[in-house]
């Protein structure tokens, strides 16, 4: 009889992220929310302490359901990310090896766990497109990445600082292009957070 271990060696993490999560793929709109909380709440803490130019302007995440395009995005005004940081947060975790990300999160219980942050956008999405811009004085970037794991990164247009992330609905998932279906995430998980949240212009 021979014992072993069954290795890992996928090139990305995405086929992970798609196996271990498959039941519970609403847990998307939760960790990007989140992620735009403690943006928004990073950007009212340099704000106190003088590190931020210009208007703070409203403090606030929208999600917005495009149905006819299938997107669902999630805007906020936190600190954004500048071309650099795109790179070292988005792509260096996209890009780490089956193994390494195994490694990362053993402790943490995978399978059913939710920790799993930003790539849980790819649960749903066929193409996940990102438009950020840093409190920084630098330019705006658009990074997109379909899973593959290719990217895309360039300069953008962006007036406003902060973040945008369109997520590009899969067939599967064509039931999160219904209002109620977001609604209700919205409510189960998103009530009393420190930042407004608004779904169509009304407040959850
Ligand atoms: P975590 O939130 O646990 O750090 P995530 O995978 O959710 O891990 O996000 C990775 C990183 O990407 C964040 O730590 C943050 O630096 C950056 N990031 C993600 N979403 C946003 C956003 N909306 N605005 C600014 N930075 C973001
Ligand atoms: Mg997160």
């Amino acid at each position: 009889m021979a014992k072993g271990q069954i290795r890992v060696e996928s090139e990305n993490i995405f086929p992970i992220i798609k196996k271990f999560l498959y039941s519970d793929h609403e847990i998307f709109l939760r960790e990007l929310i989140s992620n735009a909380v403690d943006a928004t709440q990073k950007v009212k803490t340099l704000a106190s302490k003088g590190e931020v130019k210009g208007e703070l302007g409203e403090l606030r995440i929208d999600i917005k359901l495009d149905k006819e395009n299938k997107t669902i995005t999630i805007a906020d005004r936190g600190i954004g990310m500048t071309a650099e940081e795109v790179d070292k947060y988005l792509n260096q975790v996209a890009f780490s090896s089956a193994e390494e990300f195994l490694e990362k999160y053993k402790d943490a219980n995978i399978i059913g766990h939710f920790g799993l942050g930003f790539y849980s956008g790819f649960m749903v999405s066929d193409r996940v497109d990102v438009i950020t811009k840093s409190y920084k004085d630098e330019p705006a970037t658009f990074w997109t990445c379909d899973g593959n794991p290719e990217f895309e990164i360039r300069e953008a247009e962006k007036a406003e600082r902060g973040t945008d992330i369109v997520l590009h609905i899969n067939a599967e998932s064509e039931e999160f292009l219904e209002e109620e279906r977001i609604k209700n995430i919205l409510n189960k998980f998103c009530r009393f957070l420190p930042v407004p949240i608004f779904f169509k212009d009304e407040q959850i």
